[in-house]
């Protein structure tokens, strides 16, 4: 059977991409930062999978030393086809009055902790002979956003790390992607108050926030079987930032 590692995986789009991946087969081993083991539990229940399906994995991603070894032990019990990095964060402000913790913990949760999952991911599946890297960045890493510089950067960031990864691994039959979500409902945007989404909404073209099973369905058809396809940034935006 093969096997899918999903960085946030309870989270909004990280629980779609994990229904969608197991829908499809595979078995999920996902990452999540919860304190208690309950929380596992009503996340199973919420979602109707049972724990023979998924493999839990605790892990602050921003404790690198920690990630190095979480994952460096899980190859060796497992062998990954997928991974998908979708783990990340906001903490939104405009940058003259951006603090620079604010900077930091956005950086290191949404772009320095791809550093040892990936690295390790990806030596394994040169090793294996192939696998796929799936990124998840964002619109405003393409467009930018007023008040996100922070995550701005860090979104920018992934697509040259999936650009630059793409071209070291393309011989190595390793594809590696991003998918670029527009807003999406998700309890991340849920935090937003309601003018400001009505505003969103009315600049996109579709005037609808994006579904996470439409995030999920990107990521699987990136893992099909499209040899040529690697080092791109698909954009599931409603039309609202075309590149
Ligand atoms: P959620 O807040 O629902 O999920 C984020 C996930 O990341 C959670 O599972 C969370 O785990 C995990 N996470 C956060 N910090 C850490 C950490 N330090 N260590 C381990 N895990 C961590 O957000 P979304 O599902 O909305 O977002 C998923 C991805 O999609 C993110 O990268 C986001 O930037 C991106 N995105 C989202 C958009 C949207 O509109 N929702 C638009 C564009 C991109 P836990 O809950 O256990 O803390």
């Amino acid at each position: 059977m093969k096997k899918v590692l999903i960085t946030g995986g309870t989270g909004g789009i990280g629980t779609a991409i994990t229904k969608e991946f197991l829908s499809a087969g595979y078995h999920a081993i996902v990452t999540h930062n919860y304190k208690s083991g309950d929380k596992i539990e009503s996340w199973l229940n919420e979602n109707q999978l049972s724990s023979s399906q998924v493999t839990f994995l605790a892990c602050d991603l921003t404790d690198a030393s920690a990630a190095q070894q979480i994952f460096g032990e899980l190859v060796q019990n497992h062998q990954i086809d997928v991974l998908v990095n979708n783990a990340g964060i906001t903490d939104d402000s405009a940058f003259l009055k951006m603090q620079f913790e604010q900077w930091k913990s956005v950086l290191e949760t949404n772009l320095f902790s791809l550093f040892h999952i990936t690295q390790t991911l990806a030596r394994q599946m040169v090793q294996n002979g192939g696998g796929n890297i799936i990124n998840i960045s964002s619109i405003n890493g393409l467009k930018g956003q007023f008040g996100q510089t922070n995550y701005a950067a860090s979104k920018a960031g992934i697509i040259g790390f999936t650009k630059s990864l793409a071209q070291e691994l393309a011989r190595k039959n390793v594809r590696v992607n991003a998918i670029a979500p527009g807003y999406t409902n998700t309890p991340m945007v849920a935090k937003l108050n309601d003018n400001i989404l009505q505003a969103i909404k009315s600049n996109i073209p579709t005037q609808q926030l994006a579904d996470p099973a439409e995030i999920a369905r990107t990521a699987l058809f990136l893992v099909s079987d499209i040899s040529s396809l690697t080092g791109e940034t698909i954009s599931v935006n409603g039309g609202q930032y075309m590149h």
